[in-house]
C-alpha cells in the first residue's frame, strides 16, 4: 500500500531573509498536509519571504473570513501551493511561478486566489494537524471553503472553479478526490457564500455518491448486492455492451472512461459508474464533436480521435469501437 505521508527533509522555518533573497532552511521533517491538485513534493524544500501581492490576498481572505491568520505565507518551490505545519507552526507555501502561470493559462487571477484559499482553508478547519497527509474528505472541505471565500470576494462560480478546471485529475485518488467532485464542493460553497451562510463544512457532500448514469446501466440499478454482481471482462461496473467508445486520457493513464451507446462520458472502476458529462455537437470551430459536463468544461474531439482541451492542448484520445 502506498504510503500517503509524504516525509519531507526541509529547513526550519525560523528565519527569512530579505525579498529576493533564498535560504535553503535546516533540516526538519513535516508531514505535507496538501498540494492542491494532489502533486508529490520535492524532499527538498526551499522557502522564501512572500511577495506583498501574495500577502495581499491572503489579507483579503482573511477579511471577508473575519478572523485572524493562524498561519504564516513563505513563498517555496513546492509545485503549486500546500499547508503545512512545521514544529508546531503553521504554514501556507506557494510557488509564485506556477500561480503566475496558473493565472495566465486560466485567463484570470481568480485561479491563484482560490488554491491560497483552498490551503487557508486546511489551517482554518485544523486539517493539519494529523499525519495523515490530504484525504478526499478534508480536501472537500477546503474546496468548499474556497468557493466560499470567492464569492465573498466578488468572484464568480466560474472564476471560483478556474483552477480546478483547469488541471485537476478527473479521477480521485486515496488523497484527493475527482474532479467533478471537488468541482462540485467549490460551487456548494460559493452558493452558500450567497445565501449569507456560515462557513460551510463538507460533510454532506462528500458522503454524497457520484452521480451515477443509471439509464446506461439497467443491469446495475437492480443488482441487489456488489457481491452477487456477475463477474465481467476486466472486472469494470459497465457492461461492454454499452460501451460505444473508449477514451484515454494521458493525465491519467490507469483511469477507464467510456463513451456509452446513449452518448454519455463516464468513468469506471470496478465498482461504479461515475457521469462525467456526455458527447455534444461541438461548439468550436474545426471540431465536430466535443465532450461536455455541466460546469461547460469542454474537451475537443478533432478528426482523427485527438482530444485537446479549450486552450488547444492534446489530452487524449478518443476511439470508437
Ligand atoms: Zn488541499
Amino acid at each position: 500500500m502506498k504510503s500517503i505521508k509524504i516525509c519531507i527533509v526541509i529547513a526550519a522555518l525560523c528565519c527569512i531573509l530579505p525579498a529576493s533573497a533564498q535560504k535553503m532552511f535546516a533540516s526538519a521533517k513535516y508531514d505535507a498536509m496538501c498540494s492542491y491538485y494532489g502533486e508529490t513534493i520535492e524532499n527538498t524544500i526551499t522557502a522564501y519571504e512572500a511577495d506583498n501581492t501574495a500577502e495581499a490576498v491572503v489579507k483579503n481572505i482573511m477579511s471577508v473570513i473575519g478572523l485572524r491568520a493562524n498561519f504564516e505565507l513563505r513563498a517555496a518551490n513546492v509545485p503549486n501551493a500546500a499547508a503545512v505545519i512545521i514544529k508546531n507552526k503553521r504554514y501556507i507555501l506557494y510557488n509564485p511561478e506556477f500561480m503566475n502561470t496558473v493565472n495566465t493559462v486560466s485567463g484570470t487571477n481568480w485561479a491563484a486566489i482560490s488554491i491560497l484559499a483552498h490551503e487557508i482553508g486546511h489551517h482554518l478547519n485544523g486539517h493539519t494537524l494529523g499525519s495523515e497527509g490530504s484525504r478526499p474528505a478534508t480536501e472537500l472541505e477546503a474546496d468548499e471553503f474556497s468557493g466560499f471565500v470567492l464569492r465573498k470576494m466578488g468572484a464568480s462560480l466560474k472564476d471560483a472553479q478556474a483552477a480546478m478546471s483547469l488541471i485537476a485529475s478527473m479521477k480521485g485518488s486515496h488523497t484527493h478526490p475527482a474532479k467533478h467532485l471537488r468541482l462540485s464542493s467549490i460551487e456548494t460553497g460559493w452558493a452558500n457564500a450567497g445565501s449569507g451562510g456560515v462557513t460551510p463544512s463538507a460533510i454532506d457532500v462528500i458522503t454524497q455518491r457520484p452521480a451515477v448514469a443509471a439509464r446506461t446501466t439497467p443491469k446495475r440499478t437492480t443488482a441487489p448486492a456488489r457481491t452477487v454482481q456477475k463477474p465481467v471482462k476486466e472486472k469494470l461496473a459497465l457492461d461492454e455492451k454499452y460501451i460505444a467508445g473508449e477514451v484515454s486520457l494521458t493525465g491519467d493513464p490507469t483511469g477507464r472512461y467510456f463513451i456509452t451507446k446513449k452518448a454519455h462520458f463516464v468513468q469506471v472502476t470496478k465498482d461504479n459508474i461515475y457521469l462525467l458529462g456526455s458527447l455534444e455537437e461541438s461548439d468550436r470551430y474545426g471540431y465536430k464533436f466535443m465532450l461536455s459536463d455541466k460546469f461547460n468544461n469542454n474537451i475537443y474531439i478533432d478528426n482523427s480521435g485527438g482530444l485537446v482541451n479549450s486552450y488547444g492542448n492534446r489530452i487524449g484520445r478518443l476511439s470508437i469501437k
